[in-house]
């Protein structure tokens, strides 16, 4: 999509700090981290959000869940606890409307989020 900033980041048209590749996702370092360790998983599909996953792309949720557990190891919070999270939409907090999941870890975390 033209017009958004992570299939932009996708293609490599603006750069970003890249933890992790393959075939149907990056992960980036977020721009403005909340934790000390932050990522995004992001599909190479452009997805808007989660109220449009369907039979034909569900199972890039599952995927984008083994690769955050993944990088939880790697990065060494694995043990210690972390936070997979979707934002969807204007009240879930959703910023950009391309299908993101937040890896957050590396401090402890409240309950409620905000
Ligand atoms: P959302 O609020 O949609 O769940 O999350 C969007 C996230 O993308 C935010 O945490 C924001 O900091 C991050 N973000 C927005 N623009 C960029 C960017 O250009 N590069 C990177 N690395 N992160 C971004
Ligand atoms: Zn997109």
């Amino acid at each position: 999509m033209t017009d958004c900033i992570f299939c932009k980041i996708v293609s490599g048209g603006i750069p970003a700090s890249l933890v992790y590749q393959d075939d149907r996702v990056i992960a980036i370092d977020d721009i403005d981290p909340k934790a000390p360790v932050h990522i995004l998983i992001i599909p190479r599909e452009h997805i808007a959000s989660a109220n449009e996953l369907d039979d034909n792309n569900k199972d890039i949720v599952s995927h984008i869940f083994m690769v955050a557990a993944k990088l939880a190891k790697t990065k060494g919070i694995a043990q210690r606890g972390y936070r997979v999270i979707n934002n969807c939409g204007v009240e879930g907090g959703q910023s950009v409307a391309h299908i993101h999941f937040h890896l957050m870890g590396g401090r402890s975390m409240t309950w409620p989020p905000g």
